[in-house]
């Protein structure tokens, strides 16, 4: 495949952006009543690559709610902070199961499958809250530093609207609370799980935020190492798996690339050594994953011969 030429990005970029916006279907996530109000018809896309080009279309800078997104930062914080025993607390495996889904927590004995699934990203919520003073600044600086910009904040309504109607949250911290596997006040890992879910970020953010997981762990802007070599591998092998959730195999199959999805309506992509693929539109389909978002990213991934596979 031959290395394409910025415009004929555009060009591409921009047919798949207007196939994706005549798309009809699914529904913006209600489940949290402030993420209920966004303009359902918005969408983005971004391609962002290792040398430094970033092309967009559609509303990409336009700032939204990453969600479950966030699940990446607040992994690569804990790994580092508590290295291998961090595996002990939460597995690694595909779940197969909702990302909310409270069954297989009762059968593993409050030891969540992945860290992708929410009961994996309240456990490690959990590492966050206890080890260290201010785990919502620590969070922030990371995201801020990743994407180059001083004024990325958390939604105070969509944080408060998750904190007043996130029962299916506080019900899986109390079960792992319960097999002990909660160190934290409970009430303080929702919070702060919450919080990072509420982030808000454009596509042009997001696409820039993970170039360091297509780089080896360097970010190739700012030449700075973010994570070991191996912890790069390992998170994208765990977005391979999970970051789907239950559709993480047929996105395998027919993208074949680590990503992850937010109820936001956003997807990243990250293609080793070439780049990220970020997309954004609010309706999802009914595993929680972005209509527009997947069709835009499959069909650049297809168009581009992007599979790692
Ligand atoms: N904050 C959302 C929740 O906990 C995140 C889920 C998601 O984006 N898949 O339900």
């Amino acid at each position: 495949q031959p290395i394409q030429q910025p415009d004929d990005t555009r060009a591409l970029l921009e047919t798949i952006y207007q196939q994706a916006r005549a798309i009809e279907g699914g529904e913006v996530a209600s489940y949290i009543p402030a993420l209920a109000e966004v303009a359902p018809e918005q969408c983005a896309l971004t391609l962002a690559t290792l040398d430094g080009q970033s092309v967009s279309v559609g509303d990409a800078a336009q700032r939204f709610s990453i969600q479950s997104i966030s699940k990446i930062f607040g992994l690569m914080l804990a790994m580092e902070r508590v290295g291998e025993s961090l595996w002990e607390r939460v597995q690694m495996e595909p779940s197969g199961q909702p990302f909310n889904s409270i069954v297989q927590l009762e059968w593993e004995k409050g030891i969540p499958r992945n860290p992708m699934i929410n009961a994996g990203a309240i456990l490690v919520a959990d590492v966050l809250v206890s080890r260290y003073s201010a785990s919502k600044n620590a969070v922030l600086s990371l995201v801020r530093q990743l994407c180059g910009a001083d004024d990325v904040f958390a939604d105070g309504r969509v944080h408060q609207s998750e904190m007043a109607h996130g029962h299916r949250n506080a019900a899986l911290a109390h079960l792992m609370k319960s097999f002990g596997n909660i160190e934290a006040d409970v009430d303080e890992v929702l919070d702060h799980y919450f919080w990072q879910c509420a982030l808000t970020m454009s596509t042009q953010q997001l696409a820039r935020s993970f170039a360091f997981l297509a780089n080896r762990g360097v970010c190739p802007f700012s030449q700075k190492r973010i994570v070991a070599r191996r912890d790069a591998q390992r998170i994208n092998a765990i977005l391979s798996t999970s970051g789907m959730y239950d559709q993480s195999g047929e996105f395998a199959f027919t993208v074949g690339v680590p990503a992850k999805s937010g109820v936001g309506g956003g997807i990243v992509a990250v293609v080793p050594d070439y780049g990220v693929i970020a997309a954004w539109s609010p309706k999802l389909n009914h595993y929680g994953n972005s209509q527009r978002g997947l069709y835009m990213i499959r069909e650049v991934a297809t168009r581009l011969g992007l599979s790692v596979y």
